[in-house]
């Protein structure tokens, strides 16, 4: 991981077929309840081995809705367990790649910093 869709979303459609690994739900099946689309942080690999940057973040029209987020790693599993941004699933245990390039300050999600330009 990762990278985490915000409630800027309008639920469009447009980034979910787009995703190499089937990381994307729409709002219907977001786990955390929001009525915006999701990204499983457990899944996710940044799209690295697939493209060269995030092919949802390329085909979503809204401006700063998808932001970079930490990697989903063991050193950084507080992030997202019990955090209401975030519903893990239960026996996740593997380490998806992460862009190596984009700096730890530059993840902090949710942060303008963080978007995906
Ligand atoms: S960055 Fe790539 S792997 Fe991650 S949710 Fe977006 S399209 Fe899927
Ligand atoms: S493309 Fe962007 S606005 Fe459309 S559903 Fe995906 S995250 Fe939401």
């Amino acid at each position: 991981m990762a990278v985490r869709i915000t409630d800027l979303c309008i639920s469009c459609d447009a980034c979910l077929d787009e995703c190499p690994t089937s990381s994307i739900v729409d709002d219907d099946d977001n786990p955390t309840g929001e009525e915006y689309y999701y990204v499983h942080p457990e899944t996710c690999s940044e799209c690295v081995g697939d493209h060269d940057s995030p092919a949802c973040q390329a085909a979503c029209p809204t401006e700063g809705c998808i932001v970079w987020d930490l990697p989903y790693d063991e050193e950084n599993r507080a992030h997202f367990e019990g955090n209401p941004l975030y519903k893990i699933e239960d026996n996740a245990d593997n380490n998806q790649p992460h862009r190596k390039e984009i700096s730890m300050e530059d993840r902090k999600a949710g942060n303008v910093e963080s978007v995906i330009e």
